[in-house]
């Protein structure tokens, strides 16, 4: 029988999740469709409730409902609760389990782009829901250090705070955006989490050139998690000073992988995934 998968997001026409996943079950000649479900936040209770009622095989969370569908499910993984954030749910019988693929996906790109972060010191700049999912993905991932950077310190520093009791022998540590000179000269990678370089953001270039990534060592990585623009003012200027850079179609695409194999129990074809998200 054809199983159905979806997406739920308001709004969630401009997602790229269902063309990536189609194409992935088109690729492994797997019987199955993927929706996008527009859901207004009032109705996402129904919405969960009628996943159980469809037999909805798994689907995705997007913005705004990624905290709110926590407290809906059966069971939700240790690190997406400290995350905060479930972004996909995959169904065990008649139980819906929340997981978190962003931070393993993070991690997943980092290594293709042959960056591994056991034992490295990394800058996460925000303190927002992927910035979380980042410092999360890094700890699991043996970081030595983790440096998280907001322009309002007292948010880098609660974040911190909180998340230090998951984040394992990684040493958590907390910045002012506007005072990073220090942290990056010790840093291997930065990981840019806010949404400053978004596609259209008047700040974008300001704030890359406020970055001093002047004292980034020469061989550091530079990723912005930002996909649209592909190369944002900040990978634009890391690339400039010849350091290495990774856009976020890396994390978008293993995030989806990982979802999909856990829907699914096989190997995600990413090279057919990856074409469709470049289209
Ligand atoms: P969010 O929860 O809204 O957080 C945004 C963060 O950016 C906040 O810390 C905010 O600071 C900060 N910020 C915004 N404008 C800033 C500026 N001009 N200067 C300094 N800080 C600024 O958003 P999110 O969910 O974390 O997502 C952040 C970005 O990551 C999004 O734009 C999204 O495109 C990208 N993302 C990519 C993937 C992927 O798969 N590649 C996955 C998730 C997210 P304040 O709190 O002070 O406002």
């Amino acid at each position: 029988m054809r199983q159905v998968y979806g997406i739920l997001g308001w709004p969630v026409a401009h997602s790229r999740s269902p063309a990536m996943q189609e194409a992935a079950f088109r690729a492994l000649g797997i019987d199955a469709v993927y929706v996008p479900f527009p859901v207004r936040p009032e109705r996402l209770a129904d919405a969960v409730a009628g996943l159980r009622a469809l037999g909805i095989a798994g689907a995705n969370v997007t913005l705004p409902h990624k905290e709110a569908v926590i407290a809906l499910l059966d069971e939700v993984e240790p690190d997406a609760r400290a995350i905060g954030a479930v972004n996909t749910i995959v169904r065990s019988g008649d139980r819906l389990l929340g997981a978190n693929t962003d931070a393993p996906g993070l991690v997943r790109a980092l290594a293709e782009a042959g960056f591994e972060p056991k034992g490295t010191r990394a800058v996460v700049l925000g303190a927002g829901g992927a910035a979380r999912a980042a410092v999360v993905g890094l700890a699991r991932a043996g970081a030595a250090l983790v440096t998280v950077a907001a322009r309002r310190l007292d948010r880098a520093e609660a974040l911190a705070e909180e998340l230090a009791p998951v984040s394992g022998g990684t040493a958590l540590a907390a910045a002012d955006l506007a005072r990073l000179g220090e942290a990056f000269a010790q840093a291997d990678l930065v990981v840019q989490a806010t949404s400053a370089t978004l596609e259209g953001r008047a700040e974008a270039e300001a704030f890359a050139a406020s970055l001093p990534l002047d004292a980034l060592p020469a061989q550091a990585t530079v990723n912005d998690l930002v996909y649209e623009p592909r190369e944002t003012a900040v990978l634009r200027r890391a690339r400039a000073r010849g350091l290495c850079t990774v856009d976020g179609l890396g994390m978008l695409l293993h995030q989806g992988a990982i979802a999909f194999e856990r829907w699914t129990g096989r190997d995600a074809p990413l090279a057919a995934m990856r074409t469709t998200l470049v289209r």
